[in-house]
């Protein structure tokens, strides 16, 4: 009983942190493709076509299917742990290349940045993304590797908005930070991580009610934000974990979800949402609209 016990545990401290969840990069996408010109729309499109799992994105798409895989593709990093095509590097056999992707490891360790006692570092977020936006960015990358990297771009930029993907604690981004949750009576005990990744809303989220949320989204921040660059995106989550992200009230046993805290966390999540959206939708538009290309 002890040893299932101990194996509970460990299981439930190294729940990987997940990032904002299908909801939140379906929406951070929605908002980023409003900002951008037809010609840009076209262009990642065009790239997004030579993705393998472009048919699977698409398979239900209605009359835009570029955009429909612009959705799907944002959530591709987090789709392929479930995939058995890829593995976990370092803990499982390599799963072979297969046409089109030639790099099959799930690298979970992508999705987040974590810094405490202001030396130890974890996590590739902030490395990747600025080796992503690079890669893109350069005329003369192969269109599988871009292929590969635009759904990365579009998902971990998402990331580096959610406060707790920028941990400043020793507790795994708040995935060993357990709380109480009184609103929410059929999961009354979680971790704060994954309390803050469900924020954006239910995860299957889709069509005209996705649609009205991003509309939503962007009329309660229709002052597009500061384009800063991935040093302030870094600081300004950082900052939010730090300072705002965990609850000060006490439940029975453990630190407790208040309205007040549920309210506030709602509004931060809200910003960051249409700031990612604003951001990544500025980011594509200089690496894919007219004005990039003419002067490359
Ligand atoms: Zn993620």
């Amino acid at each position: 009983m002890k040893s299932i016990l101990t194996a509970l545990a460990l299981l439930l401290t190294t729940l990987p942190a997940w990032g904002w969840n299908a909801a939140g990069h379906r929406l951070v996408a929605a908002i980023a493709w409003r900002q951008m010109s037809p010609i840009a729309q076209h262009r990642v499109t065009d790239l997004l076509q030579i993705h393998p799992d472009y048919r699977k994105w698409t398979a239900k798409a209605g009359d835009n299917p570029g955009y429909t895989a612009f959705l799907e593709a944002s959530t591709w990093p987090d789709d392929i742990r479930k995939d058995r095509r890829f593995h976990d590097e370092g803990r499982e056999a390599p799963t072979p290349p297969f046409p089109g992707m030639a790099d099959t490891a799930r690298h979970k360790d992508w999705h987040y940045v974590d810094q405490f006692s202001n030396k130890v570092r974890d996590g590739e977020l902030d490395h990747q993304l600025e080796r992503l936006t690079r890669l893109l960015r350069n005329p003369g990358t192969p269109p599988a590797e871009r292929a590969y990297a635009l759904p990365w771009l579009i998902h971990l930029l998402a990331d580096i908005h959610q406060p707790l993907h920028v941990g400043s604690r020793d507790d795994g981004g708040g995935n060993r930070f357990e709380i109480e949750n009184p609103f929410n009576r059929r999961l009354p005990f979680t971790n704060l991580h994954t309390w803050w990744d469900d924020l954006p809303g239910p995860p299957w989220l889709r069509g005209p009610r996705l649609e009205r949320a991003a509309d939503a989204l962007l009329a309660s921040q229709p002052k597009p934000p500061r384009q800063g660059s991935l040093a302030l995106w870094e600081k300004e989550s950082r900052e939010l974990s730090r300072e705002t992200a965990y609850p000060a009230a006490t439940g029975s046993l453990l630190p407790a979800i208040t309205a007040d805290f549920a309210a506030r966390s709602q509004a931060v999540a809200n910003q960051r949402l249409a700031t990612a959206g604003y951001r990544l939708g500025r980011l594509l538009e200089g690496t894919f609209g007219q004005v990039s290309r003419e002067t490359e």
